[in-house]
């Protein structure tokens, strides 16, 4: 997930933010606009704006018998918010059936874009993903998806809050360092899944980071691993530092 963007202004790009945890000193924000909500078969390709919410690629794959795109039920967000991060669900993931992205003044093939686990090297507007079409809806894909779910919290929260190292699990890390069900004001790694910080009623901005803070030195200090957000912090003081080479001084 990026915290730096090529935008103008300085301004930073949102989908729905499902995936963002923005402070009072956040940047400019904008949007796409609803034109870039639509889906439409050309060419025997699948069309997606950026701006289309997960639901309506479900519904309209359910329609037309489309497979691979069961995952994005369970995925709050855009497909913009998709794209940029390659979400998913553990093997399934938004970019294994992607053909090309439409950006502000270029197409982009699959293969000119660097993407892995749960992130891409996207720093512009995406506006289009262009899909690979494969006929056959699963049904029962949807009810799998639901049942992967099942250890997940269900009070407010924005998805994982760190990427999981590779090997590893960042709950099983902020779990051992002693932090499941640790609470600072009303956030929360919750008791449920330690890797998502819930806002139990009246969580700040603050909390958060504080929360966020101790389990990045809390697991550096006992694994020598540090966490990298998978959620993206807007907030001036925080953009940029989202990197390993960021890591306090005092723990390098
Ligand atoms: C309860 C919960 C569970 C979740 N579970 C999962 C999960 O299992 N797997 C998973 O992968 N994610 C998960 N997420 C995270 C979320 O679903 C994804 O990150 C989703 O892609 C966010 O979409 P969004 O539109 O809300 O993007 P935002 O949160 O608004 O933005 C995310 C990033 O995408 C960028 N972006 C948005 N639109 C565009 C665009 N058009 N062009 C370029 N960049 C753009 C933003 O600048 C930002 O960097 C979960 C979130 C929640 C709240």
């Amino acid at each position: 997930m990026i915290d730096s963007q090529e935008y103008p202004d300085g301004a930073y790009l949102i989908g729905s933010a499902n995936n963002l945890l923005i402070g009072p000193q956040h940047p400019p924000l904008m949007k796409l606009s609803k034109a870039f909500d639509y889906i439409k078969i050309i060419n025997n390709k699948l069309h997606i704006g950026a701006a289309t919410p997960g639901g309506k690629i479900v519904s309209f794959c359910k329609k037309n018998n489309i497979a691979n795109f069961e995952f994005v039920a369970h995925l709050p967000g855009t497909l913009g918010g998709m794209l940029q991060m390659n979400a998913g669900l553990k093997d399934y993931e938004i970019f294994n059936h992607l053909h090309m992205v439409y950006f502000k003044d270029e197409y982009r093939l699959l293969g000119d874009i660097e993407y892995g686990y749960r992130s891409t090297n996207i720093t512009k507007v995406a506006f289009e993903g262009i899909f690979e079409i494969e006929k056959g809806f699963d049904e029962s894909k949807i009810d799998m998806f639901r049942q992967m779910r099942a250890n997940q919290p269900h009070d407010p929260s924005a998805g994982s809050f760190f990427k999981n190292p590779e090997g590893d699990f960042a709950g099983r890390l902020i779990e051992e360092a002693g932090l499941k069900g640790h609470r600072i004001g009303d956030m929360a790694f919750s008791d449920k899944h330690a890797n998502f910080m819930v806002n139990l009623g009246k969580g700040t901005f603050e909390d958060a980071i504080t929360l966020m803070e101790l389990a990045q030195t809390r697991v550096y200090a006992q694994f020598g691993i540090w966490l990298e957000n998978e959620v993206a912090i807007i907030d001036t003081r925080y953009m940029g530092k989202n990197k390993p080479s960021k890591r306090p001084k005092t723990l390098l």
